[in-house]
């Protein structure tokens, strides 16, 4: 992306300055915070499975670790660039600092297309990246996780990788491992888990307790077919979710289970029995108590913020809406649950992981969720009660909340030397 106006951590630098500007953060705060604390550019030589060698650039940005270790996903996708991943990091300092787990952020990224890749070039890949981190990561100093083109078996290689080189078992070097290597229990439910513990927490504010909710879904991957599925354990009628090929709407309410047994045997949502196909632009408007965009960024913008009907918006996919669409759902009186907390119960069981992983003490499946339900629900309480107090939007008041912690943990241990 060359355009200023669309790099991903111009905007994120945007962001900052205008919390900066509100909470009246003092100008070397301003400084610290708009400068990752490190950034690492590696190259990666690779052999490929034709015998030629491919070099791949890597990056592993590391924002801040000032409230603790570094914390962030590793990005495998051929439009990776360090901007990216240097926003990417800011964000994560901010998601951590919301639900207030002892993290900073930090993101990292490899430039290369995972899906053409055969799986031995994708370990080659992962272990060479991961010996040129060997300095900077560690479960005291920087801990990864799967982000987009990654997931527990490259997490698997990272993890095999570090305890090779220590000489030992390593498991709390990285979150979203295999059970069998110190994986966490409702690690992969937990982003929906966490969305619909923070829409149930804010229910009664913005009347969602009334008779039977209607909830609709866009996307319907690992965050939203789960997010759906819990939403309808949970008493509301899912009446409209979609995917890449499109959507399906029964006003009656849809059966989340046997949707997802659709999609596994045919591909997708659509055709569903019993639902009509609607466009992901008609989902989006489609009117509904609770509207969950679970799917990918921009998706609400000024061309559909206007028609948007639903009461309360759940961010579950991160960076869903633009900041003009923001300002329209806000003039039309629509809640937004930010990303950075709506989505925030993934992160949450990567740390219960990583505490799990450190202690060699593993929790049941119960302990997890009860203990996500208790940050959750307490960090929405923190960013309503703030929006309420400075009367602002949730957004506003979720990045004003992390700003502030940052900015107060640096103010406790000073600038060194
Ligand atoms: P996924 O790949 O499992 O699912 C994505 C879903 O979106 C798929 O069903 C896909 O068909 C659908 N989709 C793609 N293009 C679409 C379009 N144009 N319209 C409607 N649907 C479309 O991904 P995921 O892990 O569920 O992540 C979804 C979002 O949630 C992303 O923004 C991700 O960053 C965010 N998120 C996920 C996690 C997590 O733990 N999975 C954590 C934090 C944030």
């Amino acid at each position: 992306m060359s355009n200023d106006a669309y790099n991903p951590w111009q905007m994120a630098l945007h962001q900052l300055k205008e919390v900066a500007d509100r909470i009246g953060l003092e100008p070397d705060m301003r400084a610290i915070l708009s400068h990752p604390r490190r950034t690492l550019s590696v190259s990666i030589p690779t052999r490929m499975d034709d015998g030629s060698l491919q070099v791949f650039e890597g990056f592993r940005v590391q924002h801040n670790m000032t409230r603790g270790p570094c914390k962030g996903g590793i990005r495998y996708h051929p439009d990776v660039t360090l901007d990216e991943v240097k926003a990417l990091a800011m964000w994560m300092t901010w998601k951590c600092a919301v639900v207030n787990i002892p993290y900073g952020g930090a993101k990292g990224g490899v430039i290369c297309n995972p899906k053409k890749m055969s799986e031995g070039e994708l370990e080659r890949l992962t272990r060479r990246y991961t010996s040129e981190l060997l300095p900077f990561i560690g479960p005291e100093r920087d801990i990864p996780a799967p982000d987009v083109g990654t997931n527990p078996k490259v997490m698997a290689w990272i993890m095999d990788t570090f305890s090779m080189n220590k000489g030992y078992c390593v498991p709390g070097v990285v979150t979203g491992k295999p059970l069998s290597i110190g994986g966490s229990l409702g690690r992969n439910e937990a982003t929906a888990r966490g969305c619909v513990f923070v829409v149930l927490a804010a229910a009664r504010r913005y009347g969602l307790r009334d008779n039977t909710p209607t909830a609709v879904v866009q996307g319907y991957g690992n965050a939203g077919a789960i997010c759906a599925r819990l939403l309808d354990e949970s008493g509301f009628h899912v009446i409209a979710v979609s995917d890449s090929q499109g959507g399906i709407l029964n006003p009656k309410g849809l059966d989340p289970a046997a949707v997802g047994e659709h999609k596994r045997k045919t591909g997708s949502v659509v055709g569903f029995h019993g639902s009509a196909t609607i466009t992901n632009e008609e989902l989006l408007t489609t009117g509904c108590d609770l509207l969950v965009p679970a799917a990918l960024e921009n998706q609400i913008t000024v061309k559909n913020a206007g028609q948007i009907s639903a009461r309360l918006i759940a961010e579950a996919a991160n960076g869903p809406t633009t900041p003009e669409a923001d300002r329209i759902l806000e003039s039309r009186g629509i809640a937004v649950i930010p990303d950075i907390l709506a989505n925030a119960g993934g992160v949450t069981v990567s740390y219960f992981e990583w505490v799990q992983s450190l202690q060699a003490y593993f929790w049941s499946e119960r302990a997890v969720n009860l203990q996500l339900r208790d940050i959750m629900q307490r960090a929405y309480h923190d960013v309503q009660e703030h929006a309420d107090r400075e009367e602002c939007p949730l957004r506003t008041a979720a990045m004003s909340l992390a700003v502030s912690r940052v900015a107060e943990a640096h103010r406790a241990r000073g600038v060194y030397p």
